[in-house]
């Protein structure tokens, strides 16, 4: 039997530990010091750091590592041993303050969007102390930003701790203009986690698998996910095995790992924490994917955390669940039991929609990815269309706002499902929309445009920086205002139908929603070269600036360096589907074209006629030439589209040129499968892979 409370944490330098580690004086002056957000003095770093090491090493570790977010989607960790050498020969173990605050390293050698050259490489990374330091793999890891020498930066978290910091800022000053004062505002996130988990003897067969962790080619299998019998199924043992070290795993790095389901697609299927605040989320996040990967090996799987491992069934997405929460636990987005009263819950909702209908473009390009350009749109994840649902109850609410009418509240309505054999429960008062980009499910918001894939950090910069905008506006001016509660009604009012398009409740999956989109003005991007080259529009780089997230320069670099990776990702594809064309599928196919030709020799020679032989030989042969035609092209036009530098003009022909010629070479390959020999195909199909588990 596990004790998980003794468990859980148990990898972290918690607050416990370091209230235990440290003196009395030190362990208040440091949280004194990082929750206001000022810099530690040289004696307190020492003092902590020396703490963390003792702790560490009772813990097994030997090294430390500054523990960063680059750039490349991933985590970057290069370990340093504790030792230094003394006077007799010896080694002792030995951490400082400095060590602990600053790391140094070659900024050049990460995606920088051109902000580093080779001659000038210089990077830092600054310690993060509002999240814990852990050990893994032998390793004190102590989360950082990354910057480059001059500033710039080059990671994922320091916009989101400046955007946090602004949310917060704005939030508070919101509150107090309505005479409702707090230490601080965090924004809290807990993030779903889609996955699927495959074979890995089956998964060493295929190449598309290995260089793009996604199938390039694969026809549909007999059975998919139309039986939706998947989904919340029962968990089979080794998928159980695997989601039990999971969990552990995960508690031992103090993730509150809390549900764990089969989702809709075969072998798809989700782990959901506990909400904690955003950048430990972020960070905590980053470490299951880690730790899914890591720990599915041990079992035989492997974890595909793409967004659209396999055409036809459900990719996967990464649900963004946020909200604002005061110092005392809060959340300010819970509307009560009234909240066409609650003044302050109608402003931070209206100032989310003013947000959210500004920056369409923001939110949508922070979730731009080669990835998840197969999901967006889909008929299964959200449409590449951002828009918002509210439900009714708040819909109904707002309505009346805006019209000057009164708000009749709809009772919650009891359910009596079985006579009174099974007890009665409340009814919510509003359903569920899971085609819905953007929905209010209750007391938070969940954006559901992220990719499996994604650091939730860029998505979640997007949403804080734009609702800080709104509230920022409204807090100037209830600050002005002699009658707070008339400005606050004005507020709510003037915005909520200002900005009202925003809003759609219907099925987001119908192309009717397309045409009323575009009627209402709605951006509808679905693909990700269109959406990054809006990065540095003027309204962008204008509010991004104004709150001292990015500098246009950064805004530039960012929107490189992602172009330049949807690029490289196509490139790989494109390659990787000319390789297997090449020396798999076709000589595969003529390997069963010999045999049925040898078939039909053999039968002419008897005088027996080989019809079935000769229709299949038919048949195959067409779909080859096809096939051979196609992947020419492919290679001509991957040739021709990789040498261009210029990673605009670049994405935009992966996107029109490359794309569509995969896609078609694709679905030659795909009729071959259908037809030819199982024993003949050279690697496992869909069914194979789905169902093997
Ligand atoms: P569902 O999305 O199916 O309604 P839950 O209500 O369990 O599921 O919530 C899903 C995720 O939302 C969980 O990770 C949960 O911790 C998170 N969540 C709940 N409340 C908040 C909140 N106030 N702020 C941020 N995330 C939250
Ligand atoms: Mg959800």
């Amino acid at each position: 039997m596990i004790n998980v409370p003794e468990l859980f944490s148990s990898y972290v330098f918690n607050d416990g530990e370091m209230r235990k580690r440290l003196s009395e004086e030190d362990y208040l002056s440091f949280k004194k010091t990082v929750s206001a957000g000022l810099p530690l003095d040289k004696e307190l770093a020492s003092a902590v750091a020396d703490a963390m090491k003792n702790w560490a090493i009772e813990k097994g570790a030997t090294h430390f590592t500054h523990w960063f977010q680059p750039m490349t989607g991933i985590t970057a960790e290069k370990h340093d041993s504790f030792i230094s050498p003394v006077s007799d020969g010896k080694v002792i173990m030995n951490f400082s303050g400095k060590e602990l605050i600053k790391g140094e390293g070659d900024a050049s050698s990460f995606p920088n969007g051109g902000l580093r050259s080779t001659f000038e490489a210089r990077g830092y990374t600054v310690w993060d102390p509002t999240s814990f330091a852990f050990v893994k793999d032998g390793a004190l890891c102590i989360p950082t930003a990354f910057c480059a020498y001059s500033g710039q930066v080059l990671d994922k978290k320091t916009p989101l701790l400046r955007s946090s910091k602004v949310i917060s800022q704005q939030a508070k000053r919101l509150l107090a203009a309505l005479g409702k004062h707090t230490d601080s505002v965090t924004v809290t996130v807990g993030p779903e986690q889609e996955y699927f988990l495959i074979d890995k003897d089956m998964y060493l067969k295929r190449k598309d698998l290995i260089f793009t962790g996604r199938t390039l080619f694969g026809a549909n299998p007999p059975k998919g996910q139309e039986m939706d019998d998947h989904y919340y199924g029962n968990i089979r043992p080794r998928v159980l095995a695997f989601m039990e070290d999971l969990d552990k795993e995960l508690w031992k790095f103090g993730i509150l790992a809390k549900t764990r389901h089969n989702e809709v697609a075969p072998a798809q299927h989700e782990l959901a924490p506990i909400y904690t605040v955003i950048n430990v989320a972020a960070d905590q996040n980053q470490l299951t994917m880690e730790m899914m990967k890591k720990i599915a090996e041990q079992h035989n799987l492997i974890c595909l955390l793409n967004e659209k491992p396999f055409a036809g069934v459900n990719g996967s997405g990464k649900h963004d669940n946020w909200s604002l929460s005061t110092s005392d636990g809060e959340n300010l987005l819970n509307p009560g039991k009234n909240p066409q009263d609650n003044l302050p819950f109608l402003l931070i909702l209206t100032a989310v929609i003013a947000g959210v209908d500004r920056h369409q473009d923001l939110l949508r390009l922070s979730v731009a990815s080669a990835g998840n350009d197969h999901r967006l749109g889909a008929s299964e994840a959200p449409p590449a269309i951002v828009s918002m649902y509210l439900g009714d109850e708040l819909m109904a609410v707002m309505e009346a706002i805006s019209t000057d009418t009164q708000y009749v509240r709809a009772k919650s309505k009891k359910m009596n499902m079985a006579d009174g054999l099974i007890p009665e429960f409340k009814k919510d008062t509003t359903d569920r929309n899971r085609t819905s980009p953007f929905a209010f499910t209750g007391n938070k918001f969940e954006f559901r445009m992220p990719g499996s894939e994604f650091n939730i950090s860029c998505p979640n910069v997007m949403i804080n920086t734009a609702v800080a905008e709104a509230l920022d506006e409204f807090a100037t001016a209830l600050e002005n205002s002699e009658d707070k509660e008339k400005t606050a009604k004005e507020l709510i009012k003037n915005t909520y139908n200002a900005h009202k398009r925003i809003i759609f409740n219907g099925n987001g999956y119908s192309e009717e929603w397309k045409e009323e989109a575009k009627k209402r003005g709605l951006l509808n991007i679905d693909n990700t070269p269109e959406a990054l080259l809006r990065y540095p529009d003027k309204k962008n780089v204008e509010l991004l600036g104004k709150y001292g997230i990015f500098t246009e320069e950064e805004i530039h670099a960012r929107m490189e360096i992602l172009l330049e990776n949807y690029c490289k990702t196509l490139n790989i594809e494109a390659r990787t589907m000319i390789e297997m064309t090449n020396k798999e599928i076709l000589p595969s196919c003529m390997e069963y074209m010999r045999m049925l030709s040898d078939e039909i020799s053999k039968k002419a020679s008897i005088c027996i006629p080989a019809l079935t032989e000769t229709d299949l030989l038919k048949k195959i042969s067409v779909l080859v030439d096809k096939a051979y035609d196609t992947v020419k092209i492919l290679e001509l036009a991957t040739d021709r589209v990789g040498a261009n530098k210029n990673a605009h003009t670049a994405s935009v022909n992966y996107r029109t040129a490359i794309f569509p010629t995969m896609n078609e070479l694709r679905k030659y390959c795909d009729e071959l499968e259908k037809i030819v020999g199982k024993k003949y195909w050279p690697f496992p199909t869909y069914s194979d892979l789905l169902f093997s588990v």
